[in-house]
């Protein structure tokens, strides 16, 4: 089995080879490393092996490992990438640096009024549903303009752009579709007067679609840390 510093250097090599082969700026694609199910023993590797972001998608683990790694390591900077739920918004308006996940307003209007006077302002994306999937969370495309530019208003809270989770395809030219198309809506926001530059997408089996198509944040879990066990809360 190889180490963490072995994946983690694996992956970094994968990023800097797509960012060349897809005519990108070198380091131009954050990793994001998604650290949920794993054990605080696997994090302060991937941080001794370089690594300051992580992502997390349940919030009383989260909470628990960052309160525990906070001392030691206050570099760490935080993501929040699970699912939102109204009544968790002042724990993760607390302790997170980024939220990825926000798809409405009462929820950004309560994070931005639980941020902590004392912390800068909370870095957030919006999850659009990009394949439009019924049940999935993320605001469907039509919506994210009305809903960008109220987020934009809040005043603690930034908005960064826009983050998605496709529907899972097996080939590149699929895979890159969905991508291509929440470039374009960033694109257009953009075009609105509105200053976002992130793009949060991208994962295991779909990172070289992503940063073909303008990923700038990608989220990487089982190539980091291998496979998960199942969630059971
Ligand atoms: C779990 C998760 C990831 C990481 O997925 P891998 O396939 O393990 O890389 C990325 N983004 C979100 C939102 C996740 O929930």
């Amino acid at each position: 089995m190889s180490s963490i510093a072995d994946t983690l250097t694996h992956v970094r090599q994968q990023i800097l080879m797509a960012e060349r082969q897809f005519n990108r700026p070198a380091n131009s694609v954050q990793l994001l490393a998604v650290s949920k199910m794993q054990p605080k023993t696997a994090i302060i590797n991937a941080i001794k092996a370089g690594q300051t972001c992580f992502g997390e998608n349940y919030v009383q683990e989260a909470v628990e490992k960052i309160q525990a790694l906070r001392v030691d390591y206050p570099q760490v900077e935080w993501h929040f990438i699970g699912a939102l739920q109204t009544n968790k918004t002042r724990v993760i308006a607390t302790h997170f640096h980024w939220v990825h996940t926000l798809d409405n307003l009462k929820q950004a209007k309560r994070l931005s009024e639980q941020r902590p006077q004392i912390l800068p302002p909370l870095q957030v994306c919006i999850q659009v549903n990009i394949s439009a999937e019924p049940q999935k969370a993320g605001v469907s495309v039509a919506d994210v303009p009305a809903l960008a530019l109220a987020i934009q208003t809040l005043p603690n809270i930034k908005l960064r752009g826009l983050m998605a989770i496709p529907a899972p395809a097996a080939d590149f030219t699929t895979q890159c579709q969905p991508f291509h198309l929440l470039n374009e809506m960033l694109q257009q926001l953009q075009a609105q007067g509105l200053s976002l530059d992130t793009l949060s997408m991208g994962m295991t089996d779909d990172m070289q679609a992503a940063i073909a198509q303008g990923a700038t944040i990608v989220r990487i879990g089982t190539a980091i840390f291998g496979a998960r066990s199942a969630k059971t809360e």
